[in-house]
């Protein structure tokens, strides 16, 4: 109530007085309108009538100010005015009381949240009553706005929860299938492999039934993926993966052990004929050209099978037995199955297993080459040096060409094995060359099974152009027996060799057959005398006069002399006397890593 408001003039009606009865009645009613703590109208037509203190003091009017105006000055404005009354004049018209809340204007001209109650009285006036509800109506506003964005809030963290525990799922769906598939060709892994084929021989166990178990290798994989990239390798392995799996019936599995090696497992096999009408139906699916790029490639597939339970009781024989097979089917010419003969003593398994692991070694990167240097016996200069395989075993340690040429030889794996050397000698060669190093000739050796293959020549011709690398700083040492041996074809291989500006050596010379008139023949440079003869040099001795000899047949046919295995100054000063040229052995040096004979061609230079 607005103290500044004078009492009206009626005086109130002496206390004790009757208030209903006339004349005090129009005072009482006048002091209760003046009084009272609401804002009161009456309002007639468009304007207002009589206004209490408190009407006045809501809307900022001074006390008997609005009496007489227009109701305008408390409407926002006429249209705001004309859209509330249009929601409510029927029922004013009826003779309801309406009540709202709405803006309506203070003097200042500010917007001011009001109730307004309203009636309409018989003879057409209104009566307003008027609270100032603005705080409540913003706090209100507020709390409505926390409420909604508390709400909001909370979605939105329930959203977020969601999406991370989605998230998550999908995380942990992810982790689970990289740690059971490979990322390439989205086949399962080993890890996976093994437990399909551990649940296939338990069925089979329960239902006296088989299992075959099919290990798939694609033949000269090494070769297109080391010409063409990884990049076409891997799609290549993508659309034989697929071809796979579209020969499968539902409930075998395929999965990849990595390189181009598959395995297929196929449970409740009732006979092997089964596994080998698969076998049959894989080689010809695979072996279909592939358009990849620009390019047509054709892989060709090799395959070994296992049968449980005539093989092996559990994953890992059954697979290793699998893989052994594989590699005699490649050995018998590739594109090709065979199903692993159980006949296999214990050395003979031993000599496959290992075999199995040079197969893998050559893809696993466990070759490697050292180099030994040749000295000129003359001046000891440094002339050039023979590259020698070493084979890194990861639980055996370094094993020598020895142990393991043989067994690559008999498998048919020296051939790649082979083009591993060359290439690799080739490109340490490039490497040299590149660092501006005085590079000196390389002697690789060809084995007689790489020597014969057909492919040699043209071998050679891609490597020396892939890598850029001269041919005169290549050389080839060939057995005497594998020289002896189809003496034609050899002829024509050592002409094309020798074509190609590759120096021919004869290595182990005098421990095999020889015959002149084949040595007179052949377009050979080098005459290597073996170190067994090298190593009983004693002046006088039947190997002295033996040495001694071939050191002069070499000399008469114009072949340069090298000795092998010169481990002492008295075997090469007997050498040298004798008319050797060259000296190779522990004297001079071991066989070294690549980046130890640096030093020497540094020094060449
Ligand atoms: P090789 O071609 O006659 O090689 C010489 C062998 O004699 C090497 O043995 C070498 O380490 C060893 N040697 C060198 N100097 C001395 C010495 O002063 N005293 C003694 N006791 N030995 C010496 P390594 O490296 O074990 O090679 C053995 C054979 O393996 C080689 O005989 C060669 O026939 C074959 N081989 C080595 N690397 C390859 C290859 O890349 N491909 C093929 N097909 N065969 C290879
Ligand atoms: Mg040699
Ligand atoms: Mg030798």
């Amino acid at each position: 109530m607005n103290q500044e408001v004078p009492f009206p003039a009626e005086p109130l009606p002496e206390p004790g007085a009757d208030p209903r009865a006339a004349p005090q009645r129009g005072a009482f009613c006048l002091a209760l309108f003046e009084h009272a703590p609401v804002g009161m109208a009456l309002v007639r037509g468009t304007r207002f009538e009589l206004v209490n203190a408190c009407f006045e003091t809501l809307f900022g009017w001074p006390a008997g100010t609005l009496d007489g105006q227009g109701v305008e000055a408390v409407w926002l404005s006429a249209k705001e005015r004309e859209r509330v009354l249009a929601g409510v004049r029927q029922r004013l018209a009826r003779g309801e009381a309406i009540d709202l809340e709405l803006q309506m204007r203070h003097r200042d001209g500010r917007a001011l949240w009001c109730r307004l109650r309203a009636r309409a009285l018989p003879d057409g006036a209104a009566v307003w009553i008027v609270e100032d509800v603005d705080s409540q109506h913003r706090e209100r506003l507020e709390l409505e706005r926390r409420v909604h964005e508390r709400s909001e809030a909370l979605a939105s963290a329930n959203a977020q929860l969601r999406r991370e525990m989605e998230d998550r799922q999908s995380a942990e769906d992810l982790v689970r299938h990289l740690a059971d598939h490979d990322p390439l060709t989205g086949l399962p892994n080993r890890h996976l492999l093994a437990y399909r084929l551990e649940q296939a021989i338990a069925a089979a166990q329960g239902q006296d039934g088989g299992v075959a178990v099919l290990f798939m290798d694609l033949d000269r994989f090494k070769a297109i993926n080391d010409s063409l990239g990884h990049g076409t390798g891997d799609r290549l392995l993508q659309a034989v993966a697929e071809r796979v799996r579209q020969c499968l019936r539902p409930g075998d599995t395929v999965a990849r052990l990595g390189g181009a090696e598959f395995v297929m497992v196929l449970p409740a096999v009732a006979a092997p004929g089964e596994a080998a009408q698969l076998a049959s139906k894989l080689i010809r699916a695979v072996s279909q050209p592939c358009q990849i790029g620009e390019l047509e490639l054709r892989a060709t597939p090799s395959l070994g099978i296992s049968l449980y339970p005539e093989h092996g009781d559990n994953p890992d024989a059954l697979i290793a037995k699998a893989s052994v097979a594989m590699y005699q089917a490649k050995a018998q010419g590739r594109r090709n199955y065979l199903f692993f003969s159980g006949q296999a003593d214990g050395a003979s398994s031993q000599r496959l297993l290992l075999e199995h692991e040079l197969y893998r070694a050559l893809e696993h990167n466990q070759l490697e080459l050292l180099y030994q240097p040749r000295y000129a016996l003359d001046g000891e200069a440094f002339v050039a040096c023979e590259a020698l395989l070493r084979w890194q075993h990861p639980s055996r340690g370094a094993i020598g060409p020895a142990e393991f040429v043989p067994l690559a030889e008999d498998s048919g794996l020296i051939v790649q094995i082979g083009e591993w050397v060359l290439r690799e000698t080739c490109r340490q060669i490039r490497r040299w060359q590149d660092r501006g190093l005085d590079v000196r000739p390389v002697s690789i050796n060809l084995s007689a099974r790489q020597f014969h293959s057909l492919e040699l020549i043209s071998m050679i011709r891609s490597v020396l152009a892939e890598t850029g690398v001269p041919p005169r700083l290549l050389e080839v040492e060939i057995t005497e027996t594998t020289l002896m041996h189809n003496t034609d074809e050899t002829q024509v291989t050592l002409g094309q060799l020798s074509a190609l500006g590759i120096k021919i050596s004869i290595d182990d010379f005098g421990t095999g057959y020889s015959s002149l008139a084949y040595l007179k023949r052949f377009p050979v440079d080098v005459l290597k005398i073996d170190r067994s003869f090298v190593r009983e040099i004693v002046p006088g001795t039947e190997d002295a006069l033996i040495v001694g000899a071939i050191i002069g047949l070499a000399r008469s046919l114009r072949l340069r002399v090298v000795a092998e295995g010169v481990e002492t100054r008295e075997q090469a000063e007997f050498l040298r006397r004798e008319g050797c040229d060259e000296g190779q052995g522990f004297l001079f040096g071991q066989p070294l890593a690549a980046a130890e004979l640096e030093p020497l061609l540094r020094r060449a230079r």
